[in-house]
C-alpha cells in the first residue's frame, strides 16, 4: 500500500505541492563556471586554474551555493527524514537551468553516471538522489546513463579505495558527466573521477545542484 504524505513545499509551507514555482525562483542560479578548488576561481573559458589543474575531477558545474536558503532547504528536505524523490524535480530543474545560462555544449561522447551514495542510505531512503537526478536528467536531455557502473565497494573509513567500476569498457573513450546532489570538499568527486579515469575515461565533469564554496558562486 502507498502511503500518501500531505503535500505541502518545503520552502514556504504552501499546500498541495513539494516546491513551489514561487521558492524555485527564490533560488540564485548561477550563470557562472568555477574552478575545482576550495577558493574557487570565475572561469571565463572552460579552463582549470593552475592551481587545480592536476586534479582527476577535469571540471565542475553547480547550480547554486550552499549559502542559498531556498536551495538548501530543497536540497537537505530531500536528504531528511521526509525522503520525498518528488523534490529531485526542482533540484535536477536547477542542474538544467544552471546548464543552459552557460551554454553548456553536449556532446555524443558523453555519458551520465550518478556518485553513488552509501548502500545503507539507499535502503534507508529507498531511493538515491544521485539516481534519481540522472533518470530526470536524461529525460529532457538523451544520452546514455550508466548506472550501478561506478558502485561503492565501501560505506565507511577513507573514501580511497571505496569505489570500483563495473564494465570499463562502457566507460572507455567517454567524457562523464558525473552527477550528484551537493560538491562540499570535493574529495569525493575527486575519488569518483580518479577511478573512472584508471578505468579508461576520458574526461570526468562535476555536475551538482550545490557546492560548498567560501562565496557566493552567483
Ligand atoms: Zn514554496
Ligand atoms: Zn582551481
Amino acid at each position: 500500500m502507498d502511503i500518501i504524505l500531505p503535500k505541502f513545499c518545503v520552502g514556504c509551507n504552501r499546500k498541495d505541492c513539494f516546491f513551489c514555482d514561487d521558492c524555485f525562483s527564490m533560488i540564485d542560479i548561477s550563470p557562472y563556471r568555477y574552478c575545482c578548488c576550495a577558493h574557487p576561481t570565475r572561469l571565463s573559458l572552460d579552463q582549470s586554474c593552475s592551481k587545480c589543474a592536476h586534479r582527476s575531477l577535469d571540471r565542475i558545474y553547480s547550480a547554486s551555493s550552499l549559502e542559498d536558503k531556498f536551495a538548501k532547504k530543497l536540497i537537505y528536505e530531500t536528504r531528511s527524514h521526509f525522503q520525498i524523490k518528488e523534490l529531485c524535480l526542482p533540484i535536477s530543474a536547477m542542474i538544467l537551468t544552471h546548464l543552459k545560462y552557460i551554454d553548456f555544449e553536449f556532446d555524443e561522447s558523453m555519458m551520465f553516471i550518478p556518485v553513488p551514495i552509501h548502500k545503507k542510505e539507499e535502503r534507508v531512503r529507498g531511493f538515491s538522489q544521485s539516481k534519481e537526478i540522472v533518470r530526470i536528467i536524461s529525460n529532457t536531455i538523451p544520452m546514455p546513463c550508466s548506472f550501478d557502473n561506478l558502485v561503492r565497494i565501501r560505506d565507511s573509513g577513507d573514501i580511497k579505495g571505496c569505489f570500483s567500476v563495473n564494465t570499463p569498457d562502457t566507460i572507455k573513450d567517454k567524457i562523464i558527466l558525473l552527477i550528484d546532489d551537493v560538491f562540499m570538499t570535493g574529495s569525493t568527486m575527486e575519488e569518483c573521477a580518479k577511478v573512472l579515469k584508471d578505468n579508461g575515461a576520458k574526461s570526468v565533469y562535476g555536475i551538482t545542484a550545490l557546492r560548498k564554496p567560501p562565496e557566493r558562486l552567483t
